[in-house]
């Protein structure tokens, strides 16, 4: 271990509300280029693959119609699998919350008497802030994803779920490994240009010296299947492959709601997730493994399930849904709102449409970021077009909106405020009451379009009060010379 911080930041504990950290994002012009380039390549590429599909309507039934059971049965299947991993030779460990299973992970580490440990990409690891842990404990987590491993070395954070470095170019890719690898281990190869290639090359021996010395690695799970109690990584680099047979432990940690119940089931995520994620059309390194096996693989295999606030979310009979979720990033690709604001702005692991949805259950409506996620979204649907298990992530956002505006006032920083949703909904019902007024009156509309039109030169290009906020980011349309209604009956010759 070197004396390099070797932790990415957490997300903060009070982060800003996401209209102020998007607007942050908005401006940095270099970021929305890297965001369009990446999500507009991916987004086309996963068309084309769902397209060769001629059953994929029924294929997202079938995924959409296992996961509902299996979370309605969670306990059932729960149980089954800690059974079967338990039979294999492996040792389940329950954690209620982040807390606990940090400190499951790092006693199970300390005990092996080891002081780093390898990682593969785990989201569940990241929501718990583990590596953070872990460094507080004296123990280094390296990143083997090469994706995960520039944002480490960056000292950044994860902005994408699939492609957590999306924000950064090659050019800047290729600063971070000249500046850093060396601090972390073996350095960078000079002269280090920004070819892919090369790139690749530099994070493939930096990390070969790692995988080869480590003893523990920690990973996550895409699926567990209850009925045999196998655990299944998909990725794409080998490096899952390296971390989960070479090291002597090996410590998974993976959300409750990850549970299938039969071998038989992954035949339908086998196909939905790889084409849905990477557009591929199958997984280049998909690893399973059921318990140890005596000279074949790590000697000891620990499971640590984790809650962290998923029974809270399955109680919801709206909210539910979005534990269906398998992490492909779909809903993230064609999102208008993330290709602009970027990952960071949500405040979360989680980013884009089903952060939106997920962060506000798993950590409540409480604080600034979470009781605003629920409206970082223009409800276009999107996202609920591309899920592979038709998760309809725009209901459940009007659903958190309603429990958000519920709410009323929370406590900031020790301070009580009263939340801008609900400042908007103030505005937002004033405006529909003049609307009507005016809707209710022929005349009257015609005579304000009239009034308008002759005075639109003085029309502001901003709303006053609770209406900036709108037209902060946005443009008010410009009052046409002539209303519709004149046109109409000028060109009809209708005398109305
Ligand atoms: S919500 Fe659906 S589209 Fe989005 S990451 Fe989850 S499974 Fe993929």
């Amino acid at each position: 271990m070197t004396g390099t911080h070797l932790g990415m930041p957490a997300f903060p504990a009070v982060a800003p509300a996401f209209p102020a950290a998007a607007r942050e994002a908005v401006r940095d012009e270099v970021l929305r280029a890297n965001l369009r380039h990446a999500t507009h390549t991916i987004r086309d590429k996963r068309r084309r693959a769902v397209a060769e599909l001629a059953d994929w309507d029924r294929l997202r039934a079938a995924g959409k119609a296992v996961k509902d059971h299996t979370l309605r049965h969670l306990d059932r299947y729960l149980l089954q699998l800690d059974a079967a991993v338990t039979a294999a030779g492996g040792t389940v460990h329950w954690a209620a919350d982040a807390d606990e299973a940090n400190r499951i992970v790092t006693d199970l580490v300390r005990a092996t008497g080891e002081r780093e440990v390898v990682k593969v990409k785990s989201m569940a690891t990241q929501e718990i802030g583990l590596n953070e842990a872990l460094e507080e404990a004296g123990i280094a987590a390296y990143e083997t994803d090469l994706a995960e491993l520039i944002v480490q070395l960056g000292h950044d954070r994860p902005s994408h779920i699939l492609v957590p470095a999306i924000h950064r170019n090659r050019a800047e890719i290729r600063d971070i490994f000249r500046a850093e690898m060396g601090g972390w281990g073996r350095p960078a190869p000079e002269p280090l240009g920004d070819d892919p290639r090369e790139l690749a090359e530099a994070a493939r021996l930096h990390l070969r010296e790692k995988f080869l010395r480590a003893k523990v690695a920690v990973s996550g799970a895409n699926f567990m299947v209850a009925e045999t109690g196998t655990m299944v990584v998909f990725e794409s680099e080998g490096n899952g492959r390296m971390c989960l047979t070479l090291p002597e432990t090996l410590i998974s940690v993976v959300g409750i709601e990850k549970v299938v119940p039969t071998f038989r089931d992954l035949e339908i995520f086998l196909q939905t997730l790889p084409r849905s994620s990477t557009a591929e059309r199958m997984n280049p390194y998909t690893t399973m493994w059921t318990g140890t096996t005596d000279g074949d693989g790590p000697s000891a295999f620990h499971l640590v399930l984790l809650d962290n606030g998923r029974t809270d979310t399955l109680a919801d009979p709206t909210g539910r849904q979005a534990l269906r979720c398998i992490r492909c990033s779909a809903c993230l690709n064609v999102c208008p709102v993330y290709e602009r604001a970027g990952g960071h702005a949500y405040g979360s692991v989680y980013p884009g449409p089903i952060g939106a949805i997920l962060s506000p259950q798993l950590r409540g409506t409480g604080s600034a970021i979470d009781a605003s996620l629920p409206y970082a979204s223009t409800l276009c649907g999107a996202c609920y077009e591309v899920c592979p298990v038709a998760i309809d992530i725009p209901e459940v956002l009007v659903h958190l909106r309603e429990r958000v505006a519920q709410g009323g006032p929370v406590t900031r920083g020790g301070v009580r405020v009263t939340l801008r949703p609900a400042d908007g909904r103030t505005a937002e019902r004033a405006a529909m009451r003049a609307a009507r007024l005016l809707l209710d009156r022929p005349g009257a509309l015609r005579a304000a379009e009239r009034l308008l039109a002759r005075a639109r030169r003085l029309a502001p290009r901003t709303l006053p009060g609770a209406g900036r906020g709108w037209t902060d980011s946005r443009e008010l349309p410009t009052v046409a010379a002539e209303s519709f209604r004149d046109w109409w009956a000028r060109e009809r010759s209708d005398p109305r």
